[in-house]
């Protein structure tokens, strides 16, 4: 298990980032694919932006896009006609070894 996978098992979402060149590394990984340093760890942001929606029956899920650069897909806890892309959604929770390890709400 890498360091993504152990943090997001305790519930956190957390970046890969290099400090030598000063940006996020993602996917998530153990060394900056730029430069190939080791990466610092940290929290991402909680709040990310819709850029896409879909329905699976009464389920909708989405890909949130985070500081500009982190993309995962997840579950929205909203009725679709609720939300459209640019939106701010928040993450609710996080976990490992689920279908849907990531979820979200909307930001008002
Ligand atoms: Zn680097």
């Amino acid at each position: 298990m890498n360091k993504f996978e152990t943090e997001l098992k305790a519930g956190n979402f957390v970046t890969s980032e290099c400090s030598y060149c000063n940006r996020i590394v993602w996917p998530p990984s153990d060394y900056c694919d730029n430069c190939f340093k080791d990466v610092n760890w940290r929290k991402v942001s909680q709040n990310g932006t819709i850029i896409e929606l879909s329905r699976k029956e009464n389920d909708v899920f989405c890909i949130i896009e985070f500081e500009d650069k982190i993309r995962v897909m997840g579950k929205l806890d909203a009725e679709i006609h609720m939300a459209k892309p640019g939106q701010t959604v928040k993450l609710s929770k996080c976990m490992l070894n689920d279908k849907n390890s990531f979820f979200f709400n909307l930001e008002n």
